[in-house]
């Protein structure tokens, strides 16, 4: 009986490590709100970011970085602008699920399932008003596939979603992955591999 009752409880406290283990959203907040510096609000998102780079895209965040409000809160926003052809390329954010509106434009929206679910690609163009969720930790992207210049807005439902870019971080790592890894990973002569380090 006294066997039974052990085993009970280990099982009971193995649960609860492993639940412990697997919450990956911020935690509750344990008080309404806690401000840890008192530093204004940055100018807000009202202006139009200039996409003159290598994506034609500009991610404007406003999270607990910046605006330490958030702190505590679990939630963030971004405005992304997207020139013509523009692409807010394929990232995934550590932290946050992500809903999406569009404000001008259209977009082609989308992001891929994980190894387990079959690597299924879930995409739809959207236009003003249309809203989309990219699943926490999935790889997504937004490419602009209208004739004019789009934007969205995008909350995160963390104060500090993080994000990883995947070719700037598989191709731009600092120092750089051995080139015969990443050929070998990406089924690539190593010349070109060398070739798109370069790029990032
Ligand atoms: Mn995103």
């Amino acid at each position: 009986m006294a066997m039974k009752t052990i085993s009970f409880l280990s099982i009971i406290s193995f649960l609860a490590l492993t639940l412990s283990l697997v919450i990956a959203s911020d935690p509750s907040p344990l008080q309404d709100f806690c401000i840890g510096v008192n530093t204004p609000a940055n100018g807000g998102l009202h202006n139009a970011r200039a996409v003159n780079n290598a994506v034609g895209s500009n991610v404007t965040g406003v999270n607990v970085n910046n605006l330490p409000g958030l702190n505590t809160l679990g939630i963030s926003l971004v405005r992304i602008d997207y020139g013509v052809n523009g692409q807010n390329p394929p990232h995934t954010h550590p932290r946050a699920t992500e809903i999406l509106v569009v404000q001008q434009g259209t977009l082609f929206v989308g992001f891929v399932s994980s190894n387990g679910d079959g690597n299924r690609l879930f995409t739809k163009t959207l236009n003003k008003g249309d809203v989309f969720v990219f699943p926490e930790g999935l790889i997504h992207f937004q490419a602009n596939v209208g004739r004019s210049p789009a934007v969205a807005f995008a909350a995160l439902s963390s104060q500090n979603p993080g994000v990883v870019t995947i070719a700037n971080t598989v191709f731009g790592s600092n120092p750089p992955i051995n080139p015969n890894v990443l050929a070998r990973a990406f089924q690539l002569d190593p010349k070109v591999v060398i070739d798109l380090q370069n790029k990032f």
